[in-house]
Formats: structure tokens, C-alpha cells, sequence
């Protein structure tokens, strides 16, 4: 199966294994701690978004098929999404949210301007 050139020793694989399993750990921890930092910072982008309701909205479609889009606000940071309007983005969030097609982008939290 294996095209690597691996020793044929038991000893050898072990302490390879040991290695791989350590640097997947590793890498799991960096990938967690990347999310925890993402989510914080996504966070103090949010509070830090001028008040009130923006005057348009933007739905970004995924670029994997089956993941649900993401409703922003019109002026969230983050780029990509066609605009719609307010009443527009209400519909979508009564419709496609429910569906399981549409989630709120964590950052610019558009349900909040919406729901107010
Ligand atoms: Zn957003």
C-alpha cells in the first residue's frame, strides 16, 4: 500500500507513529485555538459595526453546494454576496432560515437590525 520509504523495524514505526499522532494533536490544538481567536475577534467586529440598520443586506452563497448561505448586513467586513433590500433579507430570514438554506453571519449579526 505504502510508496513511502519506511524502516522495517518495529521499533522505528512506533516512534513514527508516536511523532504523527503528536504533530495531529498539535495541529487539532492550533485549529481550535484559531476558531476561539476567530470567534472573539468576530465578536469585537460586531460591537464595534455602527448602530441601526444598514440599508441593504447581502446574501453569500457557499462555495460548497450543500452548506447554507450566510445573510450580512450590506456594510459587514466581510466581502462577497449579492445585495437585497430589507425586506428582502425579511423574507429570506423567515423562509430560508427555517429551511435550514440560510444562516446569520456571526460577525455582523444581521437578525439583529432585522428583528429591531
Ligand atoms: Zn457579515
Amino acid at each position: 500500500m505504502s510508496e513511502l520509504p519506511l524502516p522495517h523495524d518495529l521499533e522505528r514505526l512506533q516512534i513514527i507513529r508516536v511523532w504523527i499522532g503528536e504533530q495531529q494533536a498539535r495541529s487539532e490544538t492550533i485549529g481550535k485555538l484559531l476558531e476561539i481567536l476567530a470567534e472573539t475577534i468576530d465578536s469585537a467586529i460586531g460591537a464595534a459595526a455602527p448602530a441601526g440598520p444598514p440599508d441593504t443586506y447581502r446574501i453569500q452563497k457557499m462555495r460548497v453546494p450543500e452548506s447554507p448561505a450566510l445573510l450580512h448586513r450590506g456594510d459587514c467586513w466581510i466581502a462577497g454576496g449579492g445585495n437585497i433590500n430589507r425586506d428582502e433579507a425579511l423574507m429570506a430570514l423567515a423562509d430560508d432560515v427555517t429551511s435550514g438554506q440560510l444562516e446569520m453571519c456571526k460577525a455582523c449579526r444581521p437578525e439583529e437590525s432585522l428583528e429591531a
